[in-house]
């Protein structure tokens, strides 16, 4: 067993490190202003572009950096760094892309992976959260088409993108369906677009839409697919939560332990106080014992015989732990900077704010601990163990 990162590997996480230094410049501004203006918008682009980290989930044929679930969470991990949201500038489609035809693909995926079009997916609805099951927007089958009505709630990125990826029970037998749907169509209006406790550079609306008419050839994936692609592309978003919740967490450690070191109180540095060397070490344990189980299902993952089911409830184990951890280390962190700590223009303020959704979405750690618990008693202890 060799746990040590390969050269691609390091030259990967380097040019993620260096990407997320160079963002570290849009902080401030993004806090301030609740977002970046175009021109920043810009410069990240072409930043993105120019480290080669677009698109890392999509083949290298589509114009995709085309990494290993492994590398991706390697990259996510560096990215995790930065506050307000800006890792999500560096865009990563939608995994239920790759079920796009070759007409969708051209239309859809590939200029979203050059950074021209930009998809946002929308699952959520008021009255189905963590029971997805129980939607209510709908797709009536029309001449050529679908016609859909229904409500989303908590968009990410839906005031920037340019297509929706809608989930809607599709035709009588309510088949789970996702969608292609351009903003600009007739009928989708945003309704609200809520201030969220985080500073995230991109909103998060609630939209509506009314009779709108999407053509047959912008079904997603095939008719009552839905679910299945939703569940796949929760896996890896899962474990990239947890890479991130990781790097996040180191970030906020390095700032604690500066301050620890420098700040001064009762004549002495309050690192040499127990108390706050204890809070030290906390943190350290939780960066040190998630990074390594994330990255450990990173590779398991990444293996080609891996067994679906149990990936899965491991993903959950990952994104558990890792997100619980990270919110104790931030807590910890902001403890550590005192009054400092809750100024918004120091980094552990912000993350505090932006690691919490971490418990939330893709799934609560409620959700979590279901699936977890669901693999534990339908098929034993196997999600326990290496692969062998
Ligand atoms: C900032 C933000 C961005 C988001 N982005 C998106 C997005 O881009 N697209 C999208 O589709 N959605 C998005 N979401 C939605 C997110 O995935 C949901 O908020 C999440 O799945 C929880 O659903 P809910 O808010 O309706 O809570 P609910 O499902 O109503 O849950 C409320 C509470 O009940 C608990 N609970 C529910 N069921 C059970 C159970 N069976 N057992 C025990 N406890 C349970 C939950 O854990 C939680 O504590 C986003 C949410 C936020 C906050």
């Amino acid at each position: 067993m060799d746990f040590r990162l390969t050269q691609r590997q390091l030259d990967l996480q380097t040019a993620a490190r260096d990407l997320a230094d160079f963002l570290t410049k849009y902080e401030l501004a993004c806090e301030e202003d609740n977002g970046l203006p175009p021109e920043a918008h810009a410069e990240v682009r072409d930043a993105v572009l120019n480290a080669g980290l677009q698109a890392i989930n999509m083949p290298a044929e589509w114009g995709g950096a085309g990494l290993t679930i492994f590398e991706q969470a390697v990259v996510q991990e560096q990215l995790g760094r930065l506050t307000g949201a800006l890792w999500d500038m560096v865009w990563r489609p939608a995994n239920a892309l790759r079920f796009c035809t070759p007409g969708q693909r051209e239309r859809f995926l590939e200029p979203v992976i050059r950074g021209e079009r930009r998809d946002c997916y929308a699952v959520t609805e008021p009255n189905a959260g963590s029971d997805p099951q129980n939607l209510t927007t709908t797709a009536r089958k029309v001449d050529d088409g679908w016609s859909i009505d229904g409500e989303k709630w908590f968009v990410t990125v839906g005031d920037h993108a340019d297509f929706i990826i809608v989930l809607a029970a599709a035709g009588e037998d309510r088949a789970p369906t996702l969608f292609l749907v351009d903003k600009a169509t007739q009928g989708v209006a945003v309704q609200r677009t809520p201030r969220f406790m985080h500073t995230f550079v991109y909103e998060h609306p609630e939209f509506t839409f009314t009779d709108v008419f999407v053509p047959d050839d912008q079904v997603l994936g095939g008719l009552g697919e839905g679910y299945d692609i939703t569940r796949a592309w929760f896996t890896e978003e899962r474990l990239m939560i947890a890479a991130r919740t990781i790097g996040a967490a180191e970030r906020a450690l390095e700032l604690a332990r500066e301050w620890a070191v420098r700040r001064e109180q009762f004549g002495q540095p309050i690192a040499n106080f127990q108390l706050i060397q204890g809070m030290l070490a906390d943190c350290a344990v939780d960066i040190a014992v998630n990074r390594a189980y994330f990255l450990q299902v990173a590779w398991e993952i990444s293996q080609p015989d891996a067994d679906r089911k149990t990936l899965h409830a491991k993903a959950a184990i990952a994104k558990l732990t890792a997100s619980e951890a990270s919110n104790r280390v931030i807590d910890r962190c902001v403890q550590i900077f005192g009054g400092r700590g809750y100024d918004r223009s120091y980094a552990v303020e912000r993350l505090y704010r932006e690691l919490r959704v971490d418990r939330i979405w893709e799934g609560t750690s409620e959700i979590q601990r279901l699936i977890i618990s669901g693999e534990l008693i339908k098929r034993g202890t196997n999600v326990l163990r290496l692969p062998s």
